[in-house]
């Protein structure tokens, strides 16, 4: 069975249906090839291989309860700082956010592991904010944050969500709606 099928990506949920993590589909496919897995919502694409055609899997569900080891701090990525802030940039409120910036600049002691310190930002805000302080730019401070929750939030702060996961975020992350 071919199991290198790049880019495709198959969301997997707890035996409770919490969304846990997002695996390569050729991961997910051996999950359900050894009946650890079941497939909740079948993919597009058909894999083949000389004995066996299998739909490669968007969302599977695992078997058994896997107790999942808490984590008490979701490591900050680029990518998570965006979908939180909804791609959308904190200081103008308009433009759409493409980068993420230091709230207090990394070069003035801000730091770069807290989620509270870095934002959602267009590049235009970015530029102008530079290493400068908010206060000495009159710009407001943008509303505390806490740091997401650790659990759900790996799926959606780490891949590209699916349209198809969607319906099995919800609830579970917070966030309604997700970018693609
Ligand atoms: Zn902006």
């Amino acid at each position: 069975m071919t199991t290198t099928v790049s880019g495709i990506r198959t969301l997997v949920l707890n035996a409770s249906y919490e969304p846990i993590a997002v695996v390569d589909v050729g991961r997910a496919v051996v999950l359900v090839l050894t009946e650890k897995a079941v497939v909740v919502e079948p993919g597009e694409l058909v894999l083949h291989s000389p004995s066996v055609t299998l739909t490669a899997p968007s969302v599977i569900q695992l078997c058994r309860y896997v107790r999942i080891p808490y984590r008490a701090h979701v490591p900050v990525t680029n990518r998570g700082v965006l979908v939180r802030d909804g791609y959308r940039c904190v200081y103008c409120r308009r433009a759409r956010a493409t980068t993420v910036d230091h709230v207090v600049p990394r070069s003035r002691g801000g730091a770069h592991k807290d989620w509270d310190n870095v934002r959602a930002a267009c590049r235009t805000c970015n530029h102008r904010k530079g290493d400068r302080l908010l206060s000495e730019l009159g710009w407001p401070e943008p509303a505390p944050v806490a740091a997401p929750s650790p659990r759900s939030w790996l799926v959606v702060g780490v891949a590209r969500v699916e349209s198809v996961w969607t319906p099995y975020l919800q609830g579970w992350t917070g966030l309604e709606a997700v970018p693609a």
